[in-house]
């Protein structure tokens, strides 16, 4: 993947800091939908006061900078109105619109809020929590176990077999194609991950697996690591109950796949790019034609 890392622009606070009367970037949620700027121009995130923004959270979380300006979360009462000339926009329906650093943010902006909504209280003894005032966590006064913002990594895999690509249909998304995904076990490492989860869902083997980027994905708390592998052995075998039909696809019979900005669809044209240098070309017009 070629993005630059968001710390080039962004700095993290572990330490919660109250500058909420100074102008700073708000990435305001209700329920899990986004309070956005919306204009003929494009879609942008509220920046100044809560004051000058005329809204009231119920809770803010400092999140750092991003070019030298604050950056909050927050969450609104459900039921509130978005104020004029803002609506509030699922996030995953506007991520291919907004500025893939402000998305990169708004994501962890969404992992901020319903991990604070969600640990108000202990797990364990059921005491209020309180937050910490060194680090990005929310503490027990009474038995003093600790929470911090959960992250669930999954691996998804570009499986190869005579120049084709496995692709498969999962029952949660009837009408695309993709890659062999799924969430990574307590105990294993991502390789075995990798291989358990192709064994799993479709019966084969692989080999040579080499990884090729990661992606934070914030629906609801991922992190998305991706890799490539030859196929090794046994026939195709869906599992039928997560994979209902999967194929190998040559690069010209692949005609839609997921959107630009998930690491599958790079996955997916790093295929593309390295069996078809037709479609190589094609892509690469197309490419410039949208930036
Ligand atoms: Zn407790």
């Amino acid at each position: 993947m070629a993005r630059e890392s968001i710390y080039k622009k962004y700095k993290p606070a572990n330490i919660p800091k109250d500058v909420t009367n100074t102008p700073s970037f708000w990435f305001i949620f209700k329920d899990y939908k986004m309070l956005a700027k919306v204009t003929e121009t494009g879609i942008s995130i509220p920046y100044g006061t809560l004051e000058e923004l005329e809204i009231t959270p119920i809770r803010t979380q400092y999140l750092g900078t991003l070019e030298g300006k604050f950056c909050y979360s927050a969450e609104l009462e459900p039921g509130t109105e978005s104020p004029d000339e803002m609506e509030f926009r699922d996030l995953m329906s506007i991520y291919e619109v907004l500025d893939e650093d402000i998305f990169l943010l708004a994501g962890k902006a969404l992992q901020t809020v319903r991990w604070d909504r969600d640990h108000q209280f202990c797990g364990r003894c059921g005491a209020e929590t309180e937050t910490s005032t060194y680090e990005m966590a929310k503490i027990c006064p009474e038995c003093g176990f600790k929470s911090f913002v959960r992250l669930s990594p999954a691996v998804i895999t570009a499986i190869i077999k005579d120049g084709k690509l496995l692709m498969a249909k999962h029952r949660y998304r009837e009408d695309m194609y993709g890659l062999i995904a799924g969430f990574v076990e307590p105990g294993e490492t991502l390789k075995e991950a990798v291989e358990r989860e192709t064994m799993e869902e479709v019966g084969l083997k692989v080999k040579n697996i080499k990884y090729f980027g990661s992606q934070s994905w914030p629906f609801p708390h991922s992190l998305m690591v991706g890799f490539t592998a030859d196929y090794e052995s046994q026939e195709i075998n869906v599992d039928g109950n997560e994979i209902i039909e999967a194929h190998w696809f040559s690069p010209n019979e692949i005609l839609q796949y997921p959107s630009k900005i998930s690491i599958a669809s790079d996955l997916i044209e790093w295929f593309i790019f390295k069996f078809d240098k037709q479609k190589k070309l094609k892509l690469n017009k197309k490419r410039n034609q949208r930036d």
